[in-house]
């Protein structure tokens, strides 16, 4: 086992001590200012029985959140401001003059959410910082590092809600009225911590002082570890949505109907999940039926309505509404045979997110020192993807050896940790010191 900054599933130990590495690691350390920001943030919002994290946006877990995040500028002398709509922002040198290279990304986490989506990206540029400092590097570009407000959309349902609104992608008024499973609204949320909701709203002029932002993430797949490499470049976002499929059949009798005489919607499901893995599987794609509803869900009933959700991801959006077809069809063609009706519904769709190449190229030159470095796709969306249409925006991977995100065994191993904290720093010293 490889020892990593937070052993899933330890119990917090008196000062935080589950939050130090393993220390069993060959390779470089993170240093002991990694180490003790990781520790300090690992005890926000931890849920003992899972494991995991809760700190879901405006909560007092997310506050502590912020606290950290704003001691943090403030150990290190860099001017620290809050935007219109939550988003955390420290600068080492003046934003105002513009062109600056921006690195950060989320403290917010889903329930019981693991260690490392998001803080890893925080915790990294602080530390960068740091190196930064140590390498004795002058920065001629303002160097900015943000925390971007409910990236996960875990409280209100919709995700990067801080940099939708910053990026002019979701109107104040929409914001404003999502609601939370406790009933409480954004607005009232923002209000209660302090945050004044009739500010919120698109922020061009703060986007505009911006050059160039980097995103470092933990990788949420296992593409860097069947590779053999620590840290990766972002090429793409992979474009998405959501389908809600509903199959209308006839509800009756389990004891007295007769198998010929039903019109099951359960069959028709059943066979749809089963060409959606089929199709997704031929294409390079993904299809996944994750939620389901069924009516009237009793044990000895044939179901009237089942209705299930496609989440589904491709390469390409060719790719992607082939994908969709072919499942759709696949269901029309077994509904016709079981009776059952057959009714596709696009809740959601995401475009493909292509960062911008001049700076993927320019982070793969100066991260690899003349060795290629890993240029991969993710099917997961990033505030950097919501950046992405308003400035230059990148994104850094660090490897998940197994690949599980959102979950508390979620896991990043010491030195690949190191591994990207070098990586921002090397992209800082790059882009803004020579
Ligand atoms: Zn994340």
């Amino acid at each position: 086992m490889t020892g990593g900054p937070r052993e899933p599933g330890a119990d917090p130990a008196p000062g935080g001590a589950d939050a130090a590495p393993g220390g069993t690691d060959a390779g470089p350390r993170t240093g002991d200012g990694f180490q003790t920001m990781w520790r300090d943030l690992a005890r926000i919002g931890r849920h003992a029985p899972s494991g995991g994290y809760r700190r879901h946006a405006w909560t007092p877990a997310d506050a502590d959140c912020r606290a950290w995040f704003r001691a943090q500028a403030a150990a290190r002398g860099l001017a620290y401001e809050t935007d219109r709509n939550g988003n955390q922002w420290a600068w080492l040198g003046d934003p105002a003059a513009g062109d600056a290279v921006v690195t950060g990304s989320h403290l917010d986490s889903v329930p019981d959410g693991g260690a490392f989506d998001g803080p890893l990206g925080v915790v990294s540029a602080f530390a960068a910082l740091d190196a930064l400092h140590a390498r004795g590097a002058r920065p001629r570009r303002p160097l900015g590092i943000v925390n971007f407000t409910d990236e996960e959309g875990a409280r209100f349902g919709l995700a990067c809600v801080g940099s939708r609104l910053a990026a002019g992608q979701l109107a104040p008024a929409d914001a404003r009225a999502l609601t939370g499973a406790d009933g409480v609204t954004l607005a009232q949320a923002m209000e209660r911590a302090g945050q004044d909701p009739d500010a919120i709203g698109a922020d061009p002029e703060r986007l505009a002082r911006i050059g160039a932002f980097v995103e470092l993430h933990v990788e949420q797949g296992r593409a860097l570890d069947l590779v053999g490499e620590p840290v990766g470049v972002a090429s793409a976002i992979w474009p998405h949505g959501r389908w809600r499929f509903d199959f209308r059949g006839e509800a009756n009798h389990a004891g007295t109907t007769r198998l010929e005489d039903r019109r099951d919607p359960m069959l028709t499901y059943a066979t749809t999940v089963l060409a959606a893995r089929k199709k997704a599987r031929l294409a390079g794609a993904l299809a996944t039926f994750g939620k389901v509803a069924v009516e009237p869900n009793g044990v000895n009933a044939v179901a009237s309505l089942v209705r299930g959700w496609l989440d589904s991801r491709a390469p390409d959006e060719e790719t992607l509404a082939a994908v969709v077809a072919a499942i759709e069809q696949a269901a029309a063609e077994r509904g016709a045979r079981d009776g059952v009706r057959v009714g596709v519904t696009r809740e959601s769709f995401t475009p493909v997110v292509e960062f911008a190449h001049e700076l993927r190229d320019r982070l793969a030159a100066l991260l690899g020192g003349g060795a290629p470095v890993p240029v991969l796709p993710t099917g997961a969306g990033h505030d950097a993807g919501i950046l992405s249409a308003a400035l230059p925006t990148a994104m850094l991977f660090v490897r998940n050896p197994t690949g599980v995100s959102h979950s508390p065994a979620e896991h990043a191993a010491e030195d690949d940790c190191a591994a990207g904290v070098s990586a921002l720093a090397d992209v800082w010293e790059g882009l803004a010191c020579r």
